[in-house]
This record gives structure tokens, C-alpha cells and sequence, in this order.
């Protein structure tokens, strides 16, 4: 038998649980080390998935000037009525300024986004128009205003238009293109490279001998790094051997992130803490009570951040997800950095026995959470499934038809 003294030195078991801490921490800690990157200014069709590193305000109202909704005539709506005749003055396209005037029985033929003619004030639609050579006879009745866009009844000058850290999306940049903005300043933009551990990983596209897979991570990385606007400019697969792996690391650090993914935990295969170590890194968090994605690892080597990230493709998932996200999200310059919460009711009764908090991966439809496949850390197809994550708590029990708050990603 054998007998354990008390006077043995600390185990390395017991060293390990003491390691361990919470995701709040795990965040706080990242974030506290983590900076914004020096703002830049870059072209509007580069800066979609950029933050907005100051605040922009509108230049001009829009619409800029009143303007017709319609092709169709514009009128004094007090001279017209239904079945009553107008005399055609002249055309307003959009564009040029015409300088027409329309008066009491006139009328002055427009098209969409024109300017509204001097004493104008109502558009009739030339489908309610009868026409004959100079004259238009009405077939409907016309109310002062009838589609006229008013100068500024969209947005007034001088409104915020872009707030410092907000996302940059496809319509933002179309509203700065309106105001006249070429450019628009934004935080810096993050470089990551990632590099996926194991031996027994293959490239997909080549042959797979027994024992082995296809490396997964690799892609979902790169694919999560780019959903948060940062570049991956490095993407490579690394054996379990030191060698290898410190050559991979050197690589990796001339970026602002490193991904590593796999060989983080226990095992002797697992090099990933001590090549870092061996090169000088300053290992901040190695385990976070968090499940799926327990052995997660955070540092700093160089001027480099890396995150040490198990190999399981949905611990990888949540794991970035929860830590390695945010931090990009900051280094960028983004003012939100949670994943959108929807509330939605549970479909199905939920209860974590397991000590550390549970991300169930689940399906949002029509408002409801319904968990999907399998909530092992290597079920990459229910993953696949999913578009939601509920973070269950150590203990927690949610009922059947309970509202939840779940985090979304897509
Ligand atoms: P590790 O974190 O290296 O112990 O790996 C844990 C599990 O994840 C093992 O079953 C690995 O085969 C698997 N795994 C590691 N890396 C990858 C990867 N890049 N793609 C898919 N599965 C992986
Ligand atoms: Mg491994």
C-alpha cells in the first residue's frame, strides 16, 4: 500500500486546482492586459468589420433637399382634384437644378430623387396620371406632401452618425459614403496566426492512415478570426514534438495573437505550456472552470498574446468564444464586447451536476432554445447544428418553458 506522509510537498495534482479560476476572472484578467491597437484611417470598401475609432457626426442632412419619391408630376395640391386637368410646364430629372415654378393649374414633370420644383408641394405618381401632349388629367385626389421626401426628415445635420467602437457594417458604410466621407479613421486591426497541434492530424484533401483525423481547428480558427475582423496571417499544423512546436511559436509571435489549439492539457503529449515557458512566455491563466474548454491557457511572449486552446473542436469553439474574442474585439477598438444575448424559452428541463459552468450548444428558433446533439466536447456535428450557446451554471437547474438568456454567434 501507499502511504502518503502529509509532510510530502505539495502535489502536482493539488497545484493544478489551485490554478483553476473562474471565467469572470479569466475575462478580467485578459481584458486588464489586453490594449487597443493605434487607430488608422482606411478606405470605406476596407473597413467593413472595423470599429469606429472616433465619433462621426452627419454633414448634411438627409434627404439633403426636398426631393420626389416618385416618377410622376409635381403640383400644387391645393389646385388639384380628382378628374381636374394640369398644364405641363416643363421637366425636373434628377441632377440638375432646372429652376422651375410651379403655380395654381401647372404642373411639372419629375422623377425619383429630383429636386422639388419652386412651389411644389406634392408629387402625383404617374400612374394616377392621364396624358395628352402639354396636359395631365388627375385620377386621384392629391393631399400637400403626397410623396415628397422633406430635406433632413431622415437624419438632421449635426446627428451622431457613428459612435466611437461601433461596428462598422455594410449600411454604416454606406451612410458615411452619403455624407461625403472617403475614409473613416478606425482601431487598429489585429494579426493572429494559429497553429494546430497534433500528430495525429491530417490536411484536409489527404489521405487519412488509421488513427487519424482531419485537422478541424485550423478552419474554424481562421473562420472565427475572421468574423471578428481580424487577419489571420498564418495558419499552420505543428507534430507534438518540441522542436516543432517552438519553431511554430517563434513564427507565430510576430503577430498580435497567437492561436494554439490542442496540447494544452495533461498529457504527456500535451507541450504547449512548456515550449512557451522554455521561450520565455508569462503564462497568466492555465485552466478556467468552464465546460467545455477546462485547460484553456493565456499569456504573453514578446509583444504577442497567446491563448493556449483545447484541441476539441467545441472546446476550441467556446473557448474562443468566451475569452480569445473579447480580446480582439478590445485590441480593435470595439466598445461591446459580449456576444448578442436574445432572451428565449427553454424547450427541454436542464440541470449541470458538474462543477463548472455548462455552454449547451442548442438551436434558436422562433424564440425557443433547444438543445442539439451531443454536449461532448468533441461533437463537432451537433456543434454544426447549433446557432446558440446557454450557459448553464455549476448546480443550476432551468425548467421546461423557462425563459433564458442565450448568446448568439451568427
Ligand atoms: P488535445 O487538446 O491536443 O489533447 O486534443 C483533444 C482532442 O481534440 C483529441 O481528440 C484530438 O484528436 C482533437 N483535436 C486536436 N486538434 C484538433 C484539430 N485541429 N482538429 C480536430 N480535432 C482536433
Ligand atoms: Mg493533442
Amino acid at each position: 500500500m501507499l502511504a502518503i506522509s502529509s509532510e510530502l510537498p505539495i502535489s502536482n495534482c493539488q497545484l493544478i486546482k489551485s490554478l483553476v479560476i473562474t471565467e469572470d476572472e479569466a475575462r478580467r484578467q485578459i481584458l486588464d492586459k489586453v490594449r487597443p491597437l493605434d487607430k488608422r484611417a482606411v478606405l470605406l470598401a476596407g473597413a467593413l468589420e472595423c470599429f469606429a475609432a472616433e465619433d462621426y457626426f452627419a454633414r448634411l442632412p438627409l434627404p439633403a433637399f426636398d426631393n420626389s419619391a416618385m416618377d410622376g408630376y409635381a403640383v400644387v395640391a391645393s389646385s388639384c382634384k380628382k378628374g381636374g386637368r394640369l398644364h405641363l410646364i416643363g421637366e425636373q430629372p434628377a441632377g440638375p437644378d432646372r429652376k422651375l415654378r410651379v403655380r395654381d393649374g401647372e404642373a411639372v414633370r419629375i422623377f425619383t430623387g429630383a429636386m422639388l420644383p419652386q412651389g411644389a408641394d406634392a408629387i402625383v405618381m404617374q400612374e394616377d396620371v392621364t396624358r395628352g401632349g402639354v396636359e395631365i388629367t388627375l385620377n386621384a385626389d392629391v393631399d400637400a406632401g403626397d410623396f415628397v421626401r422633406r430635406r433632413g426628415c431622415d437624419l438632421a445635420e449635426g446627428q451622431m452618425i457613428l459612435a466611437k467602437g461601433e461596428r462598422i457594417r455594410a449600411s454604416t458604410v454606406a451612410l458615411l459614403a452619403s455624407q461625403g466621407f472617403s475614409e473613416v479613421i478606425v482601431g487598429g486591426k489585429a494579426t493572429a496566426a494559429v497553429i494546430s497541434t497534433g500528430d495525429e492530424l491530417v490536411k484536409p484533401g489527404e489521405q487519412l492512415q488509421p488513427g487519424q483525423i482531419y485537422d478541424s481547428n485550423s478552419v474554424l480558427l481562421n473562420a472565427l478570426l475572421l468574423r471578428c475582423g481580424a487577419t489571420a496571417t498564418a495558419v499552420e499544423h505543428c507534430r507534438d514534438d518540441r522542436q516543432s512546436l517552438g519553431d511554430a511559436i517563434k513564427r507565430g509571435i510576430k503577430n498580435h495573437v497567437l492561436i494554439i489549439s490542442g496540447g494544452v492539457s495533461v498529457g504527456e503529449h500535451d507541450l504547449v505550456k512548456e515550449a512557451l515557458s522554455q521561450l520565455g512566455a508569462k503564462i497568466e491563466i492555465w485552466r478556467v472552470a468552464v465546460k467545455p474548454g477546462k485547460p484553456f491557457l493565456f499569456g504573453k511572449i514578446g509583444d504577442s498574446f497567446v491563448f493556449g486552446l483545447p484541441g476539441n473542436p467545441v472546446s476550441a469553439f467556446v473557448t474562443f468564444l468566451q475569452f480569445v474574442r473579447p480580446a480582439i474585439l478590445r485590441m480593435m477598438g470595439a466598445t461591446d464586447l459580449d456576444l448578442p444575448q436574445v432572451p428565449a424559452t427553454l424547450a427541454v428541463e436542464l440541470t449541470n451536476d458538474g462543477d463548472r459552468p455548462h455552454y449547451i450548444r442548442g438551436r434558436l428558433e422562433n424564440e425557443k432554445f433547444t438543445p442539439i446533439g451531443r454536449q461532448e466536447s468533441h461533437a463537432l456535428f451537433g456543434l454544426s447544428q447549433a446557432n446558440a450557446l446557454l450557459r448553464v451554471g455549476a448546480g443550476q437547474s432551468l425548467k421546461a418553458d423557462e425563459i433564458v438568456s442565450v448568446q448568439i454567434w451568427d
